[in-house]
């Protein structure tokens, strides 16, 4: 509901204007941009360009070719003169025409690969810098409460609070909360684009570089300053060759909770003594590491904090002692926050909320003395809450720099009164208008802002907001003092309280208005999807034209979830269309079997024989014991966005009845057993490495849970595993225990010789190497996850007893396979990715068996399905098994179609890096992985076995 709320009258208001002025905007930014430099914002007056400005706009979409031209030459324009910036942006200019006629359009980022500077260098009002040198730390993912709220560890950091000596904030971090989007936005001031999550994730990536873009970094580099940073070496890639001294730590290896942060830590004594920096940046990843695999709540958590808090003493004590420090500011602040399971990328209230304080001995001169710790405001919302991208205007502000051009920030206002004259903080402020007005000219150049010309409609109440932003700056420019400079002293107040409206509104126009695609990339993905739905489409229509209510029950769910990939509440929602789906197929199934009772009623039940019993039963209330489950499986993790914070089975029920969660886990591991030993029943040596591997399994669960989820444990299970499984021990465990879930088909190959006749054939291999796979499948979920497994086998038994048709059985694989990825908690924001149980086994960071646990652990149920359905599939005969590979492979080319045509005509949504971006990452994993890999390459193999 709260997305109705969202779709007020000021988001139909942007939308339009995104409408209107979108497609201007980005060709006529860069045209003019250059030209403009020197009469920015100084004052509004009319210009002779306006009329050319208009003609640029017919000019195709190739702004881009000139940014890359620019990067260039940017290195000339590091120079602070004037006259030398003139010819620097005229050669510039120059080479990008020539070189846009033969490049195509490449990167779309839309930063100005520039550097700004001031207009007024060596003008009296210039404004003395209040610091030196920066301290910039990073804590990744420190949320808000972290610090300031009652059981932080942050308790030195808390009584800097009250001496005055820090500022606290809450600074909101717009989605997607992964860091390196939100290095961006802290360093350039700007909002980046969706582009970066993926980015974000490709690590080796480093085509999102910012060495040569607009940033505090690159601005005190410009100064003669000295970089140097330790940590996450998301920074090194951003800013690669700037720094003098670095070290950085590889950010993706979540079990490391110590050694990330040690490896900084150990470089904060000797930088602390040493004078030749002008920025010293510190990213610590040991707290996100632990939110990841442990939650919030950990008891590491709590640990980390106090580690944290020791470091900022240490270095609060060194700028209290050290002369050469004692004019240097220290930011301490999170990237991003985290969510209540310890993950982040979405855009919960706990994940872009994450604490930030400006440091210093000095602030203690501005009498501000805070409470600490206190109660939020809202959730999550201490203090006063800014905007990340406020931390780059208010360090040029701080450190005497000009704001960066791509800057949407606004300068934090309590540190005005850091300079005494009146005028200099008016001049900030200004500085600091004069820049987002150039950025908002530029943005919107349909809007005029000129003071003459019809600013009689502001007395009205105006409703859009580059209309308030509008008539604000007019207020501004009515209190400004004439053009010396130097005015009305009495007017200053008023005139800094406009400045700030103006401020706040521009930076609310700019943050919405922000956003760029490279739509060639986005036709080519479509295109080549419509090429592959185009191959499929005769072996898939040809049995879709011959199945009668099956095939249109297939195609009309095609139609109504691609409609559905438009709309981002339904987005957000999935699970619902695959819940309401799964109802409506099992209902089908049902009076398909009630009129033809002879189709439904299999004679030979394939599974396995022990069933026998339940056989007839099931078989006459199949479809109400799939649906009466299903109910069950629904509720098992809430998942999307409304109703997320429900109370569900594996997060509200499970974990306060831990005696239900361990019996459920011990029967699933046990049935799992039972069906090992089935499959090989007379060989007493099979059953015995069966019972070896499965409770090895079990053990090695146990201990995963006591080191990392120690709550679900207490006085259940009476195993403690006391750290003697913990770090080197617990890795080779992990690996001993895989290696013998998957020895188990060998071995059972081995024992099966001889055997083979009389078991019939079907039954070989794949029975053993789905049960194997289930073993696998149960190590890499979550221990509250894992009594699914038992749902699932209901599932599929009762499916083995209806006789579906080939296509049947398709559409029942497809269904049964969406359905569960969401019913294991997953959904279609970034957040809920499962980081949990994604380096089982890893001793050192590797992106392939990363990657490759990542994807099991949040695909498990999908993958469990499609061997199920393999197994009920294996008297296929070789036509069947090549319509079953056209209509998925014909299914995901449509559903793949429908999100990219959504994200390509949605591009300038509001929720597009919320919703509909992670939706699309989200539908390239399911096509790279779960179709390419894990059913395309299957069937293949099938395929081959089946011949050979
Ligand atoms: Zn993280």
């Amino acid at each position: 509901m709260a997305k109705s709320v969202r779709a007020s009258v000021s988001k139909r208001n942007k939308a339009k204007l995104r409408a209107t002025v979108f497609g201007p905007v980005v060709d006529a930014r860069t045209q003019r941009l250059s030209a403009k430099l020197q009469e920015l914002a100084s004052q509004p007056k009319p210009n002779a360009e306006r009329s050319g400005m208009e003609l640029d706009i017919t000019k195709t979409n190739d702004h881009i070719d000139k940014v890359d031209a620019n990067v260039s030459t940017s290195n000339e324009d590091m120079d602070i003169d004037r006259s030398s910036v003139k010819n620097a942006q005229a050669h510039s200019n120059k080479s990008g025409r020539i070189q846009k006629r033969h490049k195509k359009s490449r990167s779309s980022i839309v930063f100005q690969p520039r550097l700004a500077m001031f207009e007024d260098n060596d003008n009296i009002t210039a404004v003395p810098k209040a610091f030196d040198k920066v301290i910039f730390m990073v804590v990744d993912a420190l949320r808000s409460d972290f610090v300031y709220s009652n059981n932080s560890g942050f308790l030195f950091t808390q009584s800097l609070i009250r001496s005055g000596a820090a500022l606290p904030f809450t600074a909101y971090a717009s989605s997607p909360t992964v860091t390196m989007p939100r290095l961006k936005a802290m360093t350039t001031g700007s909002i980046p684009s969706f582009l970066d999550v993926i980015l974000n994730i490709a690590e080796s990536d480093t085509s999102s570089t910012l060495a040569y873009q607009d940033t505090w970094l690159t601005q005190l580099k410009a100064r003669g300053g000295q970089l140097v940073m330790y940590g996450d070496d998301t920074w090194l890639k951003l800013f690669p060759g700037l720094f003098e001294r670095q070290d950085g730590t590889t950010s993706f290896f979540v079990s490391d909770f110590s050694e990330v942060d040690n490896n900084v830590t150990r470089h904060v004594p000797k930088e602390l003594l040493r004078d030749d920096w002008s920025a010293f940046i510190m990213h610590y990843l040991g707290l996100d590491h632990i939110g990841h695999k442990a939650g919030p709540q950990s008891p590491y958590m709590l640990a980390k904090q106090y580690e944290m808090d020791s470091v900022v003493s240490r270095i609060y004590t060194s700028m209290e002692k050290e002369k050469h420090l004692q004019s240097t500011v220290f930011v301490l602040c999170g990237d991003h926050g985290m969510n209540d399971a310890g993950n982040h990328g979405g855009s919960s209230v706990g994940e872009t909320s994450p604490a930030l304080l400006f440091i210093s001995p000095k602030f203690q001169t501005l009498g501000s003395f805070r409470k600490s710790p206190i109660n939020p405001l809202k959730d999550f919302q201490y203090y006063r809450t800014v905007e990340q991208t406020d931390i780059t205007p208010t360090l040029a502000g701080l450190l005497g720099f000009p704001i960066p051009l791509n800057s949407f920030g606004v300068f934090i206002p309590e540190f005005l009164d850091l300079w005494e004259s009146s005028l200099k903080k008016v001049h900030i402020l200004l500085e600091n208008s004069k820049q987002l007005l150039r950025a908002m000219r530029e943005a919107f150049p349909s809007h005029n802002f000129e003071p003459d010309l019809n600013s009689s409609h502001c007395e009205i109440e105006p409703l859009l907001d580059i209309e308030v932003a509008r008539c604000s700056w007019f207020q501004v420019l009515r209190l400004l003092p004439d053009s010396s400079g130097i005015g009305k002293e009495e007017l200053y107040p008023e005139l800094e309280s406009a400045l700030l409206r103006f401020l706040k509104v521009a930076q609310r126009v700019m943050s919405s208005a922000a956003s760029n695609y490279n739509l060639r990339n986005l036709l080519l993905g479509l295109g080549l999807n419509a090429f592959v739905a185009a191959l499929s489409l005769p072996a898939a229509y040809k049995l879709l034209s011959t199945s009668g209510y099956a095939g249109a029950f297939f195609a009309l769910s095609i139609i109504s979830y691609g409609g559905m990939m438009f709309a981002s509440s339904y987005v957000e929602e999935e699970q619902q269309f695959w819940n309401w789906t799964f109802t409506a197929w099992v209902f089908y199934l049902h009076i398909k079997s009630a009129m033809h009772p002879h189709c439904s009623i299999s004679s030979k039940h394939r599974l396995s024989k022990h069933h026998n019993l339940y056989a007839p039963v099931l078989t006459r209330y199949g479809a109400v014991a799939l649906l009466v489950s299903h109910r069950v499986l629904r509720r098992w993790n809430q998942t999307g966005q409304k109703f997320a914070a429900e109370p569900d089975i594996a997060r509200s029920f499970l974990p306060s009845q831990r005696l239900v969660l361990w019996s459920l886990v011990a029967l699933t591991y046990a049935y799992t057993c039972m069906c090992l030993f089935a499959h090989r029943c007379h060989s007493r040596l099979w059953r015995l490495c069966c019972f070896i591997v499965t409770a090895a399994a079990l053990i090695l669960k146990l201990a995963f849970v006591a080191s990392d989820f120690p709550e679900l444990l207490y006085e259940t299970v009476p195993i403690r595993s006391g750290g003697i499984l913990d770090g080197g021990p617990l890795i080779l465990f992990t690996r001993l225990v895989m290696g013998g879930i998957f020895s188990l088909i060998p071995v059972s190959m081995y024992f099966s010789k001889g055997q083979q006749r009389s078991l019939g054939k079907e039954d070989f291999p794949s029975t053993v190497f789905h049960e194997a796979l289930t073993l696998f499948l149960i190590t890499q979920s979550k221990a509250t996850n894992i009594p699914i497994f038992l749902i699932l086998r209901l599932h599929a038994h009762i499916i083995s007893l209806m006789k579906l048709s080939v296509l049947e059985l398709t559409i029942t694989s497809l269904i049964v396979q969406y359905m569960t990825f969401f019913a294991f908690g997953g959904s279609n924001a970034i957040s809920s990715v499962d980081l949990s149980n994604a380096y089982n086994g890893v001793g050192n960071y590797n992106i392939i068996p990363v990657g490759v646990l990542t994807f099991v652990s949040n695909w498990s149920g999908p993958i469990w399905w499609v061997s199920a359905t393999r197994v009920l599939r294996s008297k296929q005969a070789r036509h069947e098994r090549q319509a079953y590979l056209a209509v998925i492979t014909f299914h995901l080319a449509t559903t793949l179609i429908s999100v990219m045509a959504a994200c390509t005509a949605l591009r300038t949504h509001l929720f597009i890096w919320t919703v509909f971006s992670p939706k699309y990452l989200y539908a390239i994993a399911w096509a790279i992985f779960n179709h390419l890999t894990v059913n395309f390459v299957g069937e293949i193999l099938f395929l081959l076995k089946a011949n050979g």
